[in-house]
């Protein structure tokens, strides 16, 4: 039986804090062409409009997208092509063979939604014979490319909250891939950064990454490093050396370098803070 025909699942709904609520069933299109994500969340809405191709988004829901398997390119394989290799830790085996050995599953978590959802603060409703639960998204990736969410058989998601939205902040989301069309991100960057427009100082800054490690992932000391001062290079440089430290993929997606890719977290998070940065004077200056 489908879950279409249970109340609530399609909802877009402002919350009395100011949030706005999503129920699970909502589409990858419906949230790219959402007027109230778009100007409150623009983040979720470019990331939405970046998934897959117009077609799978229009089936495609925020609850099956938060709910993707990991994905490695020595994992999505045939049987037949995955015989002529050790057996690896997500199909059942002890070895993994991005990494030649190990005890860890590097597969990785690709939908383009999370990150957003983790940069925005959001959490997840979840549903099951034992009753409801609410999760911080960062709660529900566990990390285990093997078993990547912190989610029991039986539980059902069935919506997202988003916090009241930071006013006049800067919200983008940013997907490495080698096709403007139909393809999961290599590695991408959802960026909130919160800048004072009268003195151009930093109030806040949050930056997940995503598309390269089993789960997607805040950076951390961002808002330390940054909070109070203003995003001149120097320091710009120093925030996307951090991102560059923190990002550490392994080759496990075919025709694009481990290498490359977290060159691709830094050049991102680069651009980010200084289109905040210049986003910030222009309006200062108007
Ligand atoms: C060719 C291709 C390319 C794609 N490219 C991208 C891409 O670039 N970026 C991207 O983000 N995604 C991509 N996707 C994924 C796609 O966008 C959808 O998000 C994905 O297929 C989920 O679709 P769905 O909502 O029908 O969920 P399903 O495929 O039906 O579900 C996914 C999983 O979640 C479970 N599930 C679904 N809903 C719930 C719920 N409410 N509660 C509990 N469990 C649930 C299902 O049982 C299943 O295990 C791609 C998919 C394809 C096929």
């Amino acid at each position: 039986m489908g879950l279409g025909g249970i109340p609530g699942l399609l909802r877009v709904e402002r919350l009395p804090s100011g949030g706005l609520g999503l129920g699970a069933l909502v589409t990858l299109s419906a949230l790219a062409r959402e007027p109230q994500i778009r100007s409150l969340y623009p983040m979720l809405s470019e990331a939405a409009a970046a998934a897959a191709s117009p077609q799978i988004r229009a089936m495609g829901t925020l609850g099956g997208n938060l709910l993707l398997n990991t994905r490695c390119c020595y994992y999505n394989q045939s049987g037949a092509w995955r015989s002529s290799l050790p057996v690896c830790l997500k199909a059942g085996g002890d070895t993994c063979n991005a990494i030649g050995g190990g005890r860890k599953c590097f597969a990785i978590f690709s939908g383009d939604l999370a990150p957003s959802l983790l940069t925005l603060g959001a959490q997840v409703q979840v549903t099951s014979p034992r009753g409801e639960r609410a999760l911080a998204v960062a709660e529900l990736y566990t990390g285990d490319g093997v078993r990547p969410l912190a989610l029991e058989p039986d539980e059902l998601l069935t919506g997202v909250e988003l916090p009241a939205p930071s006013e006049g902040a800067y919200s983008r989301y940013f997907k490495y891939r080698t096709r403007g069309s139909l393809e999961f991100p290599f590695a991408s960057v959802a960026a909130l950064i919160d800048v004072d427009r009268s003195t151009c100082l930093c109030r806040e800054a949050r930056i997940a990454i995503g598309a390269i490690s089993s789960k997607p992932f805040l950076l951390d000391g961002l808002s330390d490093l940054l909070r109070g001062k203003s995003l001149v290079e120097p320091l710009i440089e120093e925030a996307a050396d951090l991102a560059w430290r923190q990002s550490k993929p392994v080759e496990n997606i075919a025709g694009v370098s481990a290498r490359q890719r977290r060159r691709m977290v830094r050049v991102f998070v680069r651009r980010a803070l200084s289109e905040a940065s210049g986003r910030a004077r222009t309006q200062e200056e108007a």
